[in-house]
């Protein structure tokens, strides 16, 4: 009888053994697996993205339509957002790895300490200067209220270059905070008599013959910044080959996006809303080639930004730009 005790307890003991090593094996497997082996590749990486619905965001729709296929080491998830405010902090909380955002608000939370990068641009100009019938020069906005989203974007700065270009500065116009919907119906019923923001909100009042054209961007800051791809740092350094493959497909959706042919304009209806007519005048405006942050246009932003009291003590380039992923480009 004691034997058979015996017997079951060393019975009992080795399955309690076998199910730890098995266990142990188990999670070595798991958290071992190189990135080359096969079957880590069919466990692709989630990449969450945050973004706004505006044409500026064009290359991250392309590609989270032709880039989320199984030959990927990511899977692209897109996570949409009603104002910059709020898709800031869930950048700075970590809710997300990255977003297509103004590149100011990149700029000053770097300043306030978050660590991000910006890996690649959203796009190179495609904002305009909207304005009322009446105004013909910019002397005439004179006294008028001009619109824009907030202070801390690339058009308070066009804002600023073109007042300043005209000799004249922001105390000679009424500027006014105003969200982007608001803005077409504003401008059409003489609520304010300028305004400037992302798109497709310019091209809805001169689509509908509301407004007209005062400057594109690319006229008064040449290949002007807006937004940028921005990527948490803990990210890339966890993720490098992910990154780099992400960046690889997202430049690639940035040439198909430049095509700005039928299939662009069809992928881009599953995200924003525009009519045909507005969409096609946006996409006038915008360049999504070329998408490389460079350290002069860099400075000149900041010092843009220092003009205008955005920022007091901007990050430099090396700190703020990492472009050894959008560098191995071909
Ligand atoms: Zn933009």
């Amino acid at each position: 009888m004691r034997n058979i005790s015996k017997i079951l307890a060393m019975i009992l003991l080795s399955m309690v053994f076998l199910i730890l090593t098995a266990c142990s094996g188990r999670d070595e497997t798991r958290t071992a697996a190189p990135a080359n082996d096969n079957n880590a590749r069919t466990e692709a990486k989630t990449i969450k993205i945050a973004y706004l619905p505006i044409t500026h965001a064009l290359p991250l729709y392309i590609e989270n339509e032709l880039a989320n296929d199984n030959s990927n080491s990511f899977r692209l998830e897109l996570i949409k957002f009603g104002s910059w405010p709020e898709l800031a902090e869930a950048l700075n909380a970590g809710r997300v790895d990255g977003a297509s955002m103004l590149i100011e608000l990149a700029v000053k939370a770097k300043e306030n300490g978050i660590d991000l990068k910006v890996v690649a641009l959203g796009h190179r100009d495609g904002n305009v200067v909207v304005v009322s019938k009446d105004i013909n020069t910019v002397q005439d906005l004179k006294g008028k209220n001009f619109a824009i989203l907030s202070r801390l974007s690339t058009h308070n700065i066009l804002l600023h270059i073109m007042l300043k270009d005209n000799g004249l500065s922001y105390s000679d116009v009424n500027i006014i905070e105003l969200p982007p919907p608001e803005m077409p119906a504003a401008l059409s019923e003489g609520r304010i008599s300028g305004y400037c923001v992302a798109e497709p909100f310019g091209a809805q009042s001169v689509a509908a013959g509301k407004g007209k054209t005062l400057f594109e961007s690319h006229e008064l800051w040449e290949g002007s910044l807006c937004c940028g791809l921005v990527l948490r740092n803990d990210f890339i350094k966890n993720n490098p080959e992910v990154v780099e493959e992400f960046v690889r497909e997202y430049v690639n959706a940035g040439l198909k996006a430049e095509q700005k042919d039928e299939d662009v304009k069809n992928i881009t209806a599953k995200y924003l809303k525009a009519e045909p007519g507005v969409l096609d005048l946006s996409l006038e405006w915008i360049s999504y080639k070329n998408l490389r942050l460079e350290e002069k246009e860099y400075n000149e932003l900041v010092g843009y930004m220092k003009e205008t009291g955005l920022s007091e003590n901007p990050p430099g380039y090396g700190d703020f730009a990492d472009n050894s992923f959008i560098d191995k480009v071909k």
